[in-house]
């Protein structure tokens, strides 16, 4: 108990160090860093060695880090994937619309699907990338405003009786945030910078995003909630990491992934639907002397485990999940089926991960959507798709996805890390259909 809410704590810090996927990454970077990964560059040369740790970044914003094992004899890959974006508003290039003389706003579209209600009426800031040029070389810089700047305010119910009858806002007129009165014109740009610690005009490129200002928060009868923004899936990526963290590879090389741009698809350089897990992977087995042959024999046992959040059943609304396969917060990890395969989860992947939470001592529970709805996609059909290993997904129970700010167990993200540790430490193999894991 002590150490699952340890583990809800150090998530929360890591939630509040992570306004974007940009610097969900950087955090990422610095604690494989902390614990003895070496950085490679995809454009170096890679030399690779037994019980070497590495990681590789690909456009700031995903990041796929390897723990090679003994690699004598056969070897496997074992995967864990997430996703390090969520939805929020991006601001666009020429940033600032004046209504009236008298305010400037923030001109933004939205970036995946958020709830909108829940971004209204609280305080809200910028975070992001610029591409600097320095010296004549074009560097890339994190920035945070690390202060309240911007709100998005509501229509009073005077002025708009429908407000509580499922108004549809319109992102270009009425999820628009309030930037400063009418004298903070050409303003932002520069305070942009300054917060970088640059000039205006040395900012090329920029990719800003909205954050909320808004604490994690412990809550609940015997504080056994969690809320903050990004849960989804930065629970599941912090969660995976730390189990990676603490795992020892066997004969296989342990693979930590965790992609951007789940959250519009993944079809993007860096994404899940891109060549980044696949060309690291042959690089990774080339790299340690492997042959075209080997690399398919080492696929073939390999495994993955793509972790993204689950609906927990609504207090408000059990109905809107299925009778039987619907699951709770703070009950443990979740697998995910289903019959059309936008989960990946099938009897042999079930059945080995199941193997390894009884292992860890980890409950498990089952989510199926129901029938007549569609529900939400994931990532690990897209990763199977490109690397076609076994693969099974999992997740966190939470409530309010996709909400700025959302709920979660406070024992749920402990029982991730001693699940994944599990697995990073275990060896599964298969060997003529007969699968086993020592
Ligand atoms: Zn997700």
């Amino acid at each position: 108990m002590m150490e699952q809410h340890t583990a809800a704590r150090e998530l929360a810090d890591f939630l509040k160090d992570s306004p974007t996927a940009f610097h969900a990454v950087k955090r990422m970077g610095e604690e494989l860093e902390a614990h003895g990964y070496v950085r490679l560059w995809e454009s170096g040369t890679w030399e690779l060695r037994p019980n070497g740790r590495y990681y590789v970044i690909r456009n700031d914003s995903s990041v796929i880090a390897f723990h090679v094992g003994a690699v004598k004899g056969r070897w496997n890959f074992q995967i864990g994937a997430s996703h390090s974006d969520f939805p929020t508003f991006k601001v666009k290039e020429n940033p600032e619309l004046e209504v009236q003389k008298k305010y400037i706003q923030l001109n933004t579209e939205g970036y995946g699907g958020m709830l909108c209600a829940t971004w209204f009426d609280r305080p809200l800031s910028v975070a992001g990338r610029l591409i600097v040029k320095e010296d004549g070389h074009f560097v890339t810089k994190l920035v945070k405003v690390d202060r309240d700047l911007i709100l998005i305010p509501s229509v009073a119910i005077h002025m708009n009786r429908k407000a509580n009858e499922g108004f549809p806002y319109n992102p270009q007129i009425d999820l628009l945030p309030l930037f400063g009165d009418g004298s903070a014109k050409g303003d932002f740009k520069k305070l942009i910078a300054r917060a970088a610690g640059v000039t205006e005009d040395a900012v090329y490129g920029s990719d800003l995003y909205l954050y909320s200002r808004q604490e994690p928060s412990v809550w609940g009868a015997k504080g056994e909630f969690i809320s903050a923004q990004h849960l989804d899936d930065l629970q599941c990526a912090y969660g995976v990491l730390q189990g990676f963290l603490q795992g020892s590879p066997k004969d296989s090389v342990n693979v930590y992934a965790c992609f951007d741009n789940e959250e519009v698809g993944s079809r993007t350089k860096q994404g899940a639907d891109s060549t980044f897990l696949y060309d690291t992977l042959s690089r990774i087995h080339a790299g340690l002397g492997g042959t075209r042959e080997s690399f398919y024999q080492a696929l073939a046992e390999s495994f993955l485990v793509s972790a993204d959040n689950a609906h927990a059943v609504h207090p408000n609304h059990p109905e809107k999940t299925d009778a039987r396969n619907c699951v709770y917060m703070n009950e443990g990890i979740v697998i995910k089926s289903h019959a059309g395969q936008k989960y990946t989860s099938d009897a042999v992947s079930i059945a080995l991960f199941r193997e390894l939470c009884e292992r860890a001592e980890v409950p498990v529970q089952f989510f199926a959507n129901r029938s007549d709805q569609a529900g939400g996609s994931t990532l690990g059909n897209i990763s199977a798709s490109k690397v076609s290993v076994h693969s099974v997904d999992i997740g966190l129970a939470q409530l309010a996805m996709h909400s700025s700010y959302e709920t979660a167990g406070m024992m749920d993200t402990g029982y991730l890390i001693q699940a994944m540790k599990a697995y990073y430490s275990a060896r599964i193999s298969e060997e003529k259909g007969v699968r086993s894991i020592v």
